[in-house]
């Protein structure tokens, strides 16, 4: 199987200078990142993948859903097929992608609450938007962080939790844990849709009482126009959205717009679910409809974003990605829980990349890894010297450039699942359990997770090619040259991330 660069509808047109020109920008100047990530968005839930031409180019259906401005915005970009977020959940996905670290060494190993205050991601850790800051961008952090152990330092209420809940899952991050971004209008994690909160730079809280992914693109479309001193004039930009929906819940009108159910809402299951690994008998089958409903929205306001860069003139010279932190298994394999499995809708996640300038839209079939976000992105944005030592992925911009053959293509993406650690006598959680780890080659999904003791639990493996659905798993003490091979090629990858498994050589303990 080669992994070449199929072009999609598009003529291919020279990359002239005639095309660099007209940006309405400096010519030297740097280009603007637009980083869009809504969470628990499933690769699947892109209607483009069903169109002949993409259709093609992949082994499964994408859900029923309508997503034309991502569709149209596929068209201008490389979409990746087989891209995938290591550890699967929310917290631990934010800290690799703002830190370009394994959660072994970022600081954020769970998923943050106030009984796991070791999971929080380091104040010294060099993100992305520390180096870009660094650089002379204007960085900005608008939605979800889910970064942060949350403390009692509520702006409002000195000495308490933002709200009563109990653990505080919720947090403020003051200005010292921004990591380079100026312009904040963000909270930890709060799970009512239409009931969103946020604290802007000055620590104010803010509480629209309106569907938050529409009004976080107001936001966003403040930053673009710059009216109110957003972000530096004549500085180029880096502006990260973290969209909420449409993550859970996904039960009622509360939790999407009406006007988007509204395409739904008649659909029976036999409609809605595509794939033949879900299960509708779980009592959770209903949440489709308005998760789809929210996929619509994201999608439209996705699009109004892109409008307004455009009408300011800014698209050009603007990288924009679309992706996701884990995806959602809705019904599939039977399980309730949406993420942190090594299943296909939970660890594939879509991954777009727009930059009109520098590359032609397609479809890649690179396994394109959260820890390779940060090196890539820094790269295409001509910053190549400036990647932290401490980042620990590879710089995967000359895929996206069409060179290649000058970089060294991951053969495997590594998969994560942490669960608690022991607690203490204050019930709070003490380190952490690294419960499975496995890997996503081009053709098989492989895992093995381990219980408390430290012996084998289960080996999992999916011949993604002949079984995309991931409805056979292949036996391993039946196929020992393939279980062989996928092991060893585990091993390498642990080995390479200085994982606690290749360092405690859990694998070798094991008895297969
Ligand atoms: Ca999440």
């Amino acid at each position: 199987q080669d992994r070449t660069m199929t072009k999609i509808r598009n003529i291919l047109i020279p990359l002239s200078s005639a095309a660099l020109s007209g940006c309405g920008c400096a010519a030297d100047q740097r280009p603007n990142i637009i980083y869009v990530f809504p969470d628990q968005f499933r690769n699947q839930a892109m209607a483009f993948w069903n169109e002949p031409e993409y259709a093609e180019q992949i082994r499964w259906k994408a859900d029923p859903v309508q997503t034309p401005r991502l569709d149209a915005f596929a068209d201008e970009s490389i979409v990746f097929s087989s891209a995938v977020s290591n550890c699967p959940l929310s917290s631990p996905y934010r800290g690799i992608f703002l830190s370009g670290m394994y959660p072994e060494r970022n600081g954020v190993t769970l998923n943050c609450n106030a009984e796991r205050p070791e999971s929080s991601l380091r104040e010294d850790a060099i993100c992305i938007s520390d180096v870009l800051n660094a650089q002379g961008y204007s960085c900005g952090y608008i939605g979800k962080l889910h970064a942060d152990f949350p403390t009692p330092n509520d702006p409002a209420n000195p000495g308490n939790y933002v709200s009563d809940r109990r653990p505080e899952w919720d947090a403020y991050t003051p200005a010292e844990r921004r990591h380079g971004y100026s312009y904040w209008y963000s909270y930890g994690t709060f799970d009512e849709h239409k009931n969103p909160r946020y604290w802007d730079t000055d620590g104010v809280r803010h509480d629209p009482k309106v569907w938050s992914v529409g009004h976080e693109t107001d936001k966003a479309i403040e930053f673009l126009r710059n009216r109110n001193g957003e972000r530096k004039k004549d500085a180029p930009f880096f502006l990260t959205i973290a969209y909420n929906p449409p993550h859970s819940p996904y039960e009622s009108l509360d939790d999407c717009m009406a006007e988007d159910y509204a395409l739904y809402e008649d659909m029976g299951y036999s409609e809605l679910y595509v794939r033949p690994n879900a299960d509708t008998t779980l009592t959770k089958a209903d949440a489709a409809r308005y998760y789809f409903a929210n996929v619509t929205g994201v999608d439209r306001e996705f699009g109004r974003l892109l409008d307004e860069l455009k009408a300011l003139g800014l698209d050009k010279n603007t990288i924009v990605v679309f992706t996701s932190d884990h995806g959602e298994t809705m019904c599939s394999q039977g399980t309730y829980d949406p993420k942190n499995s090594i299943y296909t809708e939970s660890f594939n996640v879509p991954f777009m990349i727009r930059y009109p300038e520098k590359i032609r839209p397609r479809v890649d079939h690179t396994l394109f890894s959260t820890i390779d976000i940060m090196p890539t992105l820094l790269s295409l944005a001509g910053l190549e010297d400036e990647i932290p030592t401490t980042a620990e992925g590879r710089d995967l911009s000359p895929v996206l450039l069409e060179n290649g053959e000058e970089c060294d293509i991951p053969d495997a993406a590594l998969y994560i699942r942490n669960v608690n650690g022991p607690k203490d006598e204050n019930g709070l959680v003490k380190g952490f359990f690294p419960a499975a780890r496995g890997i996503k080659t081009e053709r098989y999904t492989f895992e093995v997770s381990m219980k408390r003791d430290g012996s084998l639990q289960k080996v999992t493996i999916y011949d993604d090619f002949e079984d995309p659905y991931q409805l056979s798993p292949i036996d391993y003490k039946e196929q020992p040259e393939l279980f062989a091979t996928l092991l060893t090629r585990l091993q390498d990858k642990l080995k390479e991330a200085n994982d606690v498994w290749y360092r405690e050589s859990r694998i070798e303990h094991m008895k297969f």
